[in-house]
């Protein structure tokens, strides 16, 4: 039985899935289950599990998503009207897939403080 996230599989390309953006550190793709007219997911190429997890040699990789996550508010034409950037760590933080993710949300006005 495989062990892999299904964040990993997307990664491998054993799920497949259409980029919205990619670079050699990160990649963008649309939550299955969108929240908003918006909603990306960034994920490092590395692994890293979530914040909690995170080593110092993570720092520059964390950095990463959250420039990937302007680009693609840039790309999804968000990025004028504005957006909340998400990461759920932990159970109570209501994380989902054990890979660090970012999610990118916008095309509405959001509410807060969140559920
Ligand atoms: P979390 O709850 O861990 O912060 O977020 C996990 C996110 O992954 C959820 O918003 C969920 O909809 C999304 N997700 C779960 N499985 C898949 C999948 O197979 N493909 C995509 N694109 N998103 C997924």
């Amino acid at each position: 039985m495989s062990d892999k996230t299904i964040f990993e599989k997307i990664l491998s390309g054993e799920i497949p899935c259409k980029p919205v953006y990619e670079d050699e550190y990160t990649l963008a793709f649309n939550d299955i289950s969108p929240q908003a007219p918006v909603h990306v997911l960034v994920i490092p190429k590395n692994k890293i599990i979530n914040v909690s997890e995170s080593q110092e040699s993570d720092i520059e990789q964390m950095g990463r998503i959250l420039f990937a996550a302007k680009k693609v508010a840039e790309i999804t034409g968000i990025i004028k009207s504005g957006y909340r950037l998400v990461m759920n760590n932990g159970e109570n933080g209501g994380q989902t897939v054990y890979y660090m993710h970012c999610h990118v949300l916008g095309g509405r006005s959001l509410s807060w403080p969140p559920g």
